[in-house]
């Protein structure tokens, strides 16, 4: 049946998400329809009602008898089909075969429950009646509705054949009604089913578009806090520790050290083996590092190849052996073994005070960097 065309933001793939419908529509259509069956007992019970007393119970029992046994065989398939992956390609079979059975069930009444004329009528009307009452049902898979509209027609016709000799009512008329009421409420249903489907596929479209937009989201988010060189924390981020640590410092007087760590000749090391391996190991070296500290320890790329750390709840010295064990490690091992290249930092420490601005401490870090870098390199300098 097709669908109408997608009318909003072209999706990714609008087939897929049609066809993704599809498959839905028929699952739902599956659940319905066992649900709708497990009340088909309620209608039995009308039906032996209206006949009771107007014809002999052994009759009574042989309707009833093969309509449980179709009834038992259409549960059993539709259990079947919800205990597993179902797609309308392999399965929509099996729908069938239980929506022919349960229209021959109920058809069959008319062939067999119909003795006299009142009853005749009333079977057809509790026909047509449970035609519409089907629809809702198959709405979401309308041709598991046509297969069980045309068994219960089938019915009809046979009975009308099979009762002729009685000539309750005149066959022509009563097929020709009955033909036209099925085919308008087919014709309501088949609308109603192409918007019930085309309803789907928005909600499967929509469900796709927020998965783009949270995982996009997602990455502008990374995009934003992150260095992409070295998957450290950007200046952004930097930036915003800082504001925010100077509110906490001078609130709650806990203590902040920064340690300003600058490779050393580094521009050496881009002009011996190129621009690449510096890169390498601009990224070995952050790993190295993060290694070395706290989870709650902010390590930021500053810019080229300078970097940040930040130590809350650090005292200075606590922060200067710290910056310390970072340069001795450095010192002893290749970041990256082809080519070998090692290297080395120098390292500025500060702690915050509570008279200075943060911007001051990290003046005061920067500058330290500096002297470590005039005592000679691969050192660690105190801030005075
Ligand atoms: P110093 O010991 O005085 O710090 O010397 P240096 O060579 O490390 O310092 P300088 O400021 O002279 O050079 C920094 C070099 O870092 C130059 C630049 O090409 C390199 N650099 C900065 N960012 C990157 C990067 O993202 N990748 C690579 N491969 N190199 C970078
Ligand atoms: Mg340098
Ligand atoms: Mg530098």
């Amino acid at each position: 049946m097709p669908l109408p065309a997608y009318a909003g933001d072209t999706p990714a793939h609008p087939y897929a998400s049609r066809d993704t419908a599809l498959e839905l529509g028929f699952q739902q259509c599956i659940e319905q329809f066992r649900t709708a069956l497990l009340t088909a007992p309620l209608g039995w019970l009308f039906v032996a009602w209206l006949a009771w007393g107007r014809i002999s119970q052994p009759l009574l029992l042989n309707w009833l008898i093969p309509f449980v046994l179709a009834w038992t065989v259409s549960l059993i398939i539709l259990a079947r089909l919800t205990h597993r992956h179902i797609t309308v390609a392999r399965d929509a079979r099996l729908l069938y075969l239980a929506a022919v059975l349960d229209g021959l069930a109920w058809g069959s009444s008319l062939l067999l429950l119909s003795m006299d004329e009142h009853l005749y009528l009333e079977l057809i009307v509790v026909l047509c009646a449970i035609t519409a009452l089907m629809g809702p049902t198959f709405i979401s898979h309308i041709r598991a509705y046509r297969f069980h509209s045309v068994a219960i027609y089938a019915m009809v016709c046979i009975s009308c054949a099979y009762h002729r000799d009685y000539a309750y009512v005149e066959a022509l008329p009563l097929l020709t009604g009955m033909a036209l009421f099925m085919l308008l409420i087919h014709a309501h249903t088949q609308r109603a089913s192409a918007r019930v489907l085309y309803g789907l596929q928005l909600q499967i479209e929509n469900a796709q578009l927020t998965d783009q937009l949270r995982e996009r989201l997602r990455a502008a988010r990374h995009d934003a806090t992150t260095d992409p060189l070295t998957g450290l924390a950007n200046r952004r981020v930097l930036d915003s520790a800082l504001a925010t640590w100077q509110n906490r410092v001078v609130h709650s007087a806990r203590q902040l050290s920064v340690l300003m760590v600058d490779i050393d000749h580094f521009k050496q090391v881009n002009d011996t083996y190129g621009h690449e391996v510096g890169d390498r190991v601009l990224r070995a070296f952050a790993e190295h590092v993060r290694s070395l500290l706290r989870s709650q320890d902010l390590f930021a790329r500053h810019g080229g190849e300078e970097f940040v750390i930040l130590l809350p709840d650090t005292p200075v010295e606590a922060a200067t052996n710290a910056g310390d064990r970072i340069r001795a490690s450095l010192e002893n091992m290749p970041l990256i073994n082809n080519p070998p290249v090692r290297i080395t930092v120098s390292i500025g420490v500060a702690q915050h005070r509570d008279s200075e601005s943060i911007d001051t401490t990290m003046a005061r870090a920067d500058a330290a960097a500096y002297s470590a870098k005039h005592l000679g390199r691969n050192k660690v300098h105190l801030a005075p």
